[in-house]
């Protein structure tokens, strides 16, 4: 892999969900969260408020776990285990502490808080029969999304990204099998 190839800045966003794509902040055993600035440059990308505070790093990544522990069975069939949801309203209220009620939702002068609100508000309101994990095993991309398809039938992360990746390395089977191209 290039240096810097995969950044807070060119990190695809795919998830259809501001907590999902602070989940998939991790590509190829990269994290593009690993310093305090990588936060703050991702934050201000898919537009979060600015940070009133420096957030630390450490709260950044366990947050991230709490989200990721959450999400990920409710998208691959299981059931968040009872502690870890209870982190999350912890995280919750410590969220909503600091944010002023305005019409039209909550304002968050904290982009962590926001995160935080966001995947509670997809847990509690948002279509769950839609969450899904990119189905690009070999990869491996284990990465989350909402599935917008009007089907339903999205299967991978991205189309230019994995599903590419999928239906090329497919044809190559095909073609070794029929004993012709590849040699
Ligand atoms: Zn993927």
């Amino acid at each position: 892999m290039e240096a810097g190839a995969i950044d807070p800045r060119t990190i695809r966003l795919v998830g259809g969900d501001v907590a999902l794509d602070f989940v998939n902040t991790i590509d190829e055993g990269v994290d593009v969260l690993a310093t305090a600035a990588g936060f703050a440059v991702w934050a201000d990308r898919v537009g979060l408020p600015s940070p009133a505070r420096r957030v630390p790093l450490s709260e950044v990544h366990a947050a991230r776990a709490v989200l990721d522990a959450v999400l990920r069975p409710l998208a691959t069939g299981g059931a968040p285990r009872p502690a870890d949801l209870r982190a999350l309203r912890e995280l919750e209220r410590a969220a909503l502490a600091g944010a002023t009620l305005v019409p039209g939702g909550w304002r968050f002068g904290d982009p962590l808080a926001a995160i935080v609100h966001a995947a509670t508000e997809l847990i509690a309101r948002g279509r769950l029969d839609r969450l899904k994990a990119c189905a690009n095993h070999d990869h491996p991309c284990d990465w989350l999304f909402l599935d917008d398809s009007r089907n339903g039938t999205r299967r991978w992360c991205s189309m230019e990204g994995c599903g590419t990746e999928v239906k090329i390395r497919r044809l190559t089977a095909r073609r070794r099998a029929a004993g012709r191209g590849v040699s």
